[in-house]
């Protein structure tokens, strides 16, 4: 295995990069980063942070770069991240990727993984997503415990995040197209692409990624 794995992890909302990068997380031992779940969490403990960007992901708008860039050099530079991480959700912006870029230097970014899932699917996904507010399990909404609203795992309150009533999904698709669809591109001029079909099995999924690891010498 590669002495250190930074994968920036690119989809659509609801193409499965969280349940992939709890996969990778645990697979090749380094920690998964998700700025939207560290922004929820903010929100959580209405941190000076989470008061400043609550009606922003409410509305499923995008935090400004200024911010989340500082969130994500900050984390980049913990212990747990010295051997590699999955980012998760961010880079969303060439701003974003540009100072990552800036922050890491030219080789710092290993992949970037773009799991690939058709919009009428995320659409379903999304629409149908129930999360426990305490633990962050996720549900259908045809699960008796999301229809109960009790979590199976840890009695906490299943709930529809605010950013996946169906007004805020069309906005996050739309700026999904406009912000971060241009990263394919950077990732691709830079020869760190690889793409693998979301639309699969969640195991399936997860060995296409093994093997693109595999295929350039990453695990
Ligand atoms: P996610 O869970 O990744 O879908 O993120 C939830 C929300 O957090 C997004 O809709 C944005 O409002 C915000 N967010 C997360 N990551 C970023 C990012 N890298 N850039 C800007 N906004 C972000």
């Amino acid at each position: 295995m590669a002495t250190r794995l930074n994968l920036v992890v690119l989809g659509k909302q609801g193409a499965g990069k969280g349940t992939q990068c709890k996969y990778l997380s645990e697979r090749y031992a380094i920690p998964h980063i998700s700025t939207g779940d560290m922004l929820r969490a903010a929100i959580k403990e209405k941190s000076s942070l989470g008061k400043k960007v609550e009606s922003v992901l409410a509305a499923g708008d995008l935090v400004s770069d200024d911010l989340i860039i500082a969130l994500i050099n900050d984390r980049l530079h913990q212990p747990d991240a010295k051997n590699g991480a999955l980012l998760d959700g961010c880079t969303r912006t060439i701003g974003q990727a540009e100072a990552l870029e800036a922050e890491l230097g030219p080789d710092g970014i290993d992949l970037c993984l773009n799991i690939d899932v058709p919009t009428a699917l995320v659409i379903e996904r999304l629409s149908s997503r129930r999360v426990c507010q305490e633990c962050g399990e996720t549900y259908r909404d045809t699960d008796p415990s999301a229809i109960s609203g009790t979590c199976e795992k840890c009695g906490g309150d299943v709930i529809q995040r605010a950013d996946d009533m169906p007004e805020a999904i069309a906005k996050r698709l739309e700026l999904y197209e406009k912000d971060t669809a241009p990263l394919l591109g950077f990732y691709n001029e830079r020869g760190l692409l690889a793409t693998v079909d979301g639309n699969q099995d969640v195991a399936k999924v997860s060995s296409d990624i093994d093997a693109v690891l595999a295929d350039r010498g990453l695990a």
